[in-house]
């Protein structure tokens, strides 16, 4: 698509302080100029029986006719007879892939200066396949599932994804001494991905000892990609080597080009409502939306306005160490577009 032509997106602002958050992308998109139209969905009071869950047929739809849409933090109510709103998400999009940049942002001082890495997680099965039960009492069982198919198809877009992006090196991460058949399969599929692409520098890291380089040196790693668990834990021990989780996005991939892109952090019942929320993980988010549809020009400006904002040290939200609303902080940054 051009980069003027209007684009229709699903948009579920979400729980908490979502709809705050949203809010400010909204802002933001209209004071960029961005071309698109939200198609707004909220979680449903009550369970649709077509989806087992709070969020409805129509807002399903939504992603699917769309095929692009941006996700605030969605609370999942307690109680039995209904699937958690992420898995409904990720299972009935098939959305295979996680995708997280994790990079040190200009001005905001943390540990290191020079994180600038990827993390890819496998999104749809691993100890995440929802299949535990009790095999006799004060007994229980977990079943870690790990198919050829989704390995190598998480395995081809970390590589495609690390060619188109000008990257240079994945890491597969694995336990594979010890889960030799499960993360073996995993590494088996990496393997075979990887000698598609010679000019990628393909390694194989065990998790513990990824954990470890991690906090040592992040610069060692460029492209990481994982099994749904390991990717769970490493992508939010990332997040807080740059600021914490207020700061980073994140994007979910599926098939038939679906692309779902949402802030990686909770709905924050203690802050919401009270216009404290640090509005750039879903603004950023928002960016990485923009990138998988082209709209690079206006992906870079609303980039660089958040990041010039957040470097200035003017306008910075309580997480940050600041004092600035919400809505002052959205106001600032639309001040540097
Ligand atoms: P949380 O991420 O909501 O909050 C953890 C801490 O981080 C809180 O102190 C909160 O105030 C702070 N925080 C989070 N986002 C922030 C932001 N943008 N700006 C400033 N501070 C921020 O995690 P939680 O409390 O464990 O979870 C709360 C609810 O969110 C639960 O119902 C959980 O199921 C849900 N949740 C949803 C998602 C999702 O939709 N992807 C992810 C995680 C948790």
């Amino acid at each position: 698509c051009s980069s003027t032509t209007p684009i229709t997106a699903t948009l579920f602002p979400g729980d908490g302080i979502g709809p705050e958050i949203a809010e400010s992308v909204k802002k933001v998109f209209t004071t960029a100029g961005v071309p698109i139209n939200w198609e707004e969905h909220y979680v449903s009071t009550e369970i649709d029986p077509r989806t087992q869950s709070f969020l409805t047929w129509e807002s399903l739809e939504s992603v699917r006719r769309n095929k692009v849409g941006l996700k605030g933090p969605m609370a999942t109510p307690i109680g039995k007879g209904h699937r958690s709103l992420n898995l409904t998400l990720r299972k009935e999009l098939n959305l295979y892939a996680n995708v997280r940049p994790c990079y040190s942002l200009p001005g905001y001082k943390t540990r290191y200066d020079d994180v600038n890495l990827i993390t890819i997680r496998e999104n749809t099965e691993g100890e995440y396949s929802g299949l535990e039960h009790q095999v006799v009492r004060g007994v229980v069982e977990s079943l870690k599932i790990i198919t050829r198919q989704a390995s190598l198809r998480v395995a081809e877009y970390a590589f495609h994804y690390a060619k188109t992006h000008g990257r240079e090196r994945v890491s597969a991460i694995h336990k594979a001494n010890i889960m030799q058949k499960t993360d073996g399969l995993f590494l088996k599929c990496c393997r075979e991905v990887a000698e598609k692409y010679p000019e990628i520098t393909y390694e194989e890291v065990v998790i513990d000892n990824c954990c470890m380089m991690l906090v040592k040196n992040p610069a060692l790693f460029d492209v990481l990609v994982m099994p749904n668990l390991y990717g769970d834990i490493i992508s939010d021990l990332c997040a807080g080597l740059v600021g914490g989780l207020g700061l980073t996005p994140s994007c979910n991939i599926g098939e038939d080009g679906v692309a779902l892109a949402e802030a990686v952090h909770g709905s924050a019942p203690d802050i919401a409502g009270k216009n404290l929320a640090n509005p750039t993980a879903l603004l950023l988010s928002g960016v990485m939306m923009l990138r998988h549809l082209k709209m690079n020009e206006q992906a870079e400006q609303i980039h660089s306005a958040i990041i010039n904002t957040i470097a200035e040290g003017k306008y910075r939200t309580a997480d940050l160490g600041g004092s600035s609303t919400t809505t002052d902080f959205t106001k600032a940054i639309c001040d540097h577009l």
